[in-house]
């Protein structure tokens, strides 16, 4: 087993270091594709970028898929690894100034591959720390960093330069490809968008009395980036279990850069909870 191959699925991982992949039985799994080889996903520097509940992000793309059918193989590239070879999609969490100081070389010396991959149209989601670092560079603002510019790997047109103020507190944006996306935001970084992406969506409500929500810098009322089938978002809590139509575009995507057709069909679940999440994450206030 190379150093980041994770064990095979059945094989619970130890505490702490990422999802038990042990297959959940439900009545809504539809039945394996015995012909379609497994989807690679790779979780970037799992260790060190990874809070405000971003592994969610990660387990819920290995469930929609395996309840879809498809079987999953789920690496980490952690700094000092190899990148694998060939990846279906690539997630990527937040982190704090000081874990994105530790990757960010390691990322850097991987930004070809990482870019090669995006222009194959391999989908990838990158949430904050992370969103900042796929840009052209982020400039931490806090004292102990010494505010040493951080060079991102330039697959988003985006720059972002750390304030002392953060933006902080659940978020709602109006997007045109998945409807409105909830999540939580917290970050110091601005991101200001540059020509070569679109937003993802625009910040509900921005401006309006009594609204402070921020988005990629609370001046501009957008929210994240879209470059092809990467998506940079600064959206936590995890954002996919809230957000189904996200998660099952990325998995759409991931399945048609594996199997090289449209084969993957969105697990029909009731989808009361799901629901029932996002109603309570949009209605709790700032
Ligand atoms: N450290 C970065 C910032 O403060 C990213 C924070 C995060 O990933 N939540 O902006």
């Amino acid at each position: 087993m190379s150093t980041n191959e994770h064990p095979a699925p059945s094989a619970p991982r130890s505490a702490g270091t990422g999802p038990d992949l042990t297959p959940v039985p439900t009545p809504h799994r539809q039945a394996a594709r015995e012909d379609a080889p497994a989807l690679r996903i790779l979780q970037l520097y799992p260790s060190e970028m990874n809070i405000y509940g971003d592994w969610g992000n990660t387990l819920t793309l290995i469930r929609r898929a395996q309840w879809s059918g498809f079987e999953v193989e789920l690496l980490a590239h952690e700094v000092g690894d190899r990148l694998p070879a060939d990846v279906d999609l690539v997630v990527a969490g937040g982190g704090q100034d000081s874990g994105q100081v530790r990757i960010a070389a390691d990322l850097l010396s991987h930004g070809p591959a990482i870019r090669e991959w995006a222009e194959q149209d391999v989908p990838m989601l990158a949430v904050c720390g992370s969103y900042q670092l796929f840009g052209h560079v982020f400039v931490p603002a806090t004292g102990d960093t010494a505010d040493e510019p951080l060079t991102g790997i330039s697959l988003l047109d985006v720059e972002t330069r750390g304030s002392t103020t953060r933006l902080i507190g659940n978020l709602t944006i109006e997007t045109e490809r998945f409807g409105p996306v909830v999540g939580y935001e917290n970050h110091s970084g601005l991101t200001t968008l540059g020509a070569d992406c679109t937003a993802l969506g625009s910040v509900r409500a921005f401006g309006q009395e009594g609204s402070r929500a921020g988005g990629n810098n609370g001046a501009d009322g957008t929210e994240g980036a879209v470059h092809r089938e990467v998506v940079g978002t600064y959206l936590h809590g995890s954002v996919l279990p809230k957000n189904p139509a996200l998660a099952d575009h990325l998995l759409a995507a991931a399945v048609r850069h594996r199997v090289g057709e449209d084969a993957y069909t969105a697990p029909d679940l009731e989808g009361i909870v799901t629901q029932r999440a996002r109603d309570i994450a949009m209605s709790r206030p700032r």
